[in-house]
């Protein structure tokens, strides 16, 4: 008897958090927020393939968005290489990045980088990260990446850097447990893109085209910027407000270079 009381209030715990996910499969797993609008999961879908087909991605990163009718849910593809990803793949998250319906899928290890972004970012509701291969001297260097043309403009605002060992000491590099993605976040600040030493990038925007389109001119900038200094000369850079004029100019324009990315991404076979 005293072994029932004991239990009672936990089991009733877990039972008032089940009946709060009608339909969810998992005794406490965080509830849904329903479905989204097929059209957002579509973007979401062309968006991993775009990050892939522009040399973003490869066989690992990811791109997520925040679920439209809950800000304290977002959606990710399961464990799978992006240039694969269809809607079927696609899984709800809570903040703290525990799946709504797991199914025994397999998760992206580093998926805390969306939730803790999230979390320290209201105004943000899409999320890259990935290796993508120019920028990451830039992690290691202490050239700074800094925009050098009117596209890449949103790197006006600086562009941090989140150095792991400060927060992990010697670990193997990814963003594996909330602690990490809170660190990362802190480091990210209120700026669009935070380099990860060693590893790779992280870069953040108010909608799917937007966070794609600065995800794509991140890694074009890294590599001009590189072939401006192997000129050998010294090279003139974008002034912080000449950034912020052309950024705002372009944010208004990124609905073109998205359809094209977008038709051809999907149109594409799979391989
Ligand atoms: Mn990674």
């Amino acid at each position: 008897m005293a072994y029932f009381l004991y239990r009672a209030p936990s089991l009733l715990l877990y039972a008032s958090r089940a009946s709060m996910a009608p339909g969810s499969p998992a005794l406490g797993a965080p509830a849904s927020a329903g479905p989204a609008d097929p059209a957002l999961i579509e973007d979401l879908v062309a968006a991993n393939r775009i990050l892939a087909d522009q040399g973003v991605v490869d066989g690992y990163g990811h791109v997520s968005v925040r679920h439209p009718k809950n800000p304290e849910r977002y959606f990710l593809s399961r464990s799978l290489a992006p240039e694969l990803v269809t809607a079927a793949d696609i899984m709800e998250y809570d903040l703290d990045s525990n799946p709504v319906d797991r199914r025994g899928r397999t998760m992206y290890l580093e998926r805390f980088i969306h939730g803790e972004i999230y979390k320290a970012r209201p105004e943000i509701n899409a999320v890259v990260h990935s290796h993508s291969p120019a920028v990451v001297p830039f992690g290691v260097s202490n050239v700074p990446l800094r925009p050098l043309y009117h596209m890449s403009g949103f790197l006006s605002e600086g562009v941090p850097l989140f150095e792991i060992r400060d927060a992990g000491g010697m670990t193997d590099l990814l963003v594996r447990n909330p602690e990490l993605g809170r660190a990362l976040a802190q480091s990210l600040a209120d700026k669009p893109v935070a380099l990860m030493r060693g590893h790779g990038n992280v870069v953040v925007g108010s909608t799917i085209p937007l966070v794609v389109y600065r995800a794509v001119y991140t890694e074009v900038n890294a590599r001009l910027q590189v072939q401006a200094i192997m000129l050998g000369g010294s090279v003139t850079y974008l002034e912080p407000e000449e950034g912020r004029l052309a950024a705002a100019n372009i944010a208004a324009t990124i609905g073109r270079p998205w359809e094209l990315w977008k038709r051809k991404a999907l149109a594409k076979e799979k391989p």
